[in-house]
C-alpha cells in the first residue's frame, strides 16, 4: 500500500459502492452531507477505505430493522483536520461498554470478531488522525468521528 492524493468524499463514494446488497438488505436510508470544498489529502487509499467500510458495516449491523445512516464531511473548527462523521440510528452502545469497544476481540455480536474498531483505530493513528465515538443527543444510536490531519 502507498499514499496518494485523494478527496475523502471520493473515498466515501468508493466505499458505498462496495457495500453489497446483503449489507443493504435492511431498510436503511443513507444521507450524505459531503463538503465539496475540501482539499485532497495524502492518504493510504486502501487502508482508509477498509476503515470506513468497517465503520459503515458496524452502523448497518446496529440497525436491526430500519433506520438511517448519515455520513458527513467537513473541516474541523480549528481548520487542522478534515472530519468524517458517521451517524447511525441503531441500538447504540451501553454507557459502561463505551470504553471497551476499541479493545481487540471485544464484541457484543454472536459471530463478531471484535477486531474491526481496533483495526480502524490503528489505521487512523498511522495517519496521525483521531477517532471518537459519542451517543447521539437528538436520537438513538451513535456517531463515530474520524479526524484526519491536513498536512
Ligand atoms: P465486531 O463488529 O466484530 O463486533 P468491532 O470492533 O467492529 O467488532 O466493534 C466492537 C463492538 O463495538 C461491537 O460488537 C458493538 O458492541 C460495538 N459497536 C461498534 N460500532 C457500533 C455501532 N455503530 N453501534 C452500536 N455498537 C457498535
Ligand atoms: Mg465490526
Amino acid at each position: 500500500n502507498y499514499y496518494v492524493s485523494i478527496h475523502i468524499n471520493t473515498l466515501i463514494d468508493d466505499v458505498l459502492v462496495l457495500l453489497n446488497s446483503s449489507h443493504r438488505a435492511n431498510d436503511i436510508e443513507f444521507i450524505l452531507h459531503l463538503d465539496p470544498s475540501l482539499n485532497a489529502l495524502y492518504l493510504d487509499r486502501e487502508l482508509i477505505k477498509q476503515a470506513l467500510l468497517n465503520l459503515l458495516i458496524n452502523a448497518i449491523q446496529a440497525i436491526k430493522l430500519n433506520g438511517k445512516i448519515e455520513i458527513s464531511t467537513m473541516l474541523s473548527v480549528n481548520q487542522k483536520y478534515q472530519l468524517i462523521q458517521i451517524k447511525d440510528s441503531g441500538e447504540g452502545i451501553k454507557p459502561e461498554l463505551m470504553d471497551k469497544i476499541f479493545m481487540p476481540f471485544f464484541t457484543t455480536k454472536m459471530s463478531g470478531t471484535g477486531l474491526g474498531l481496533s483495526m480502524v483505530q490503528k489505521i487512523i493513528s498511522s495517519h496521525k488522525g483521531k477517532i471518537s465515538v459519542k451517543h447521539n443527543e437528538d436520537s438513538k444510536g451513535i456517531t463515530v468521528e474520524v479526524a484526519l490531519p491536513i498536512d
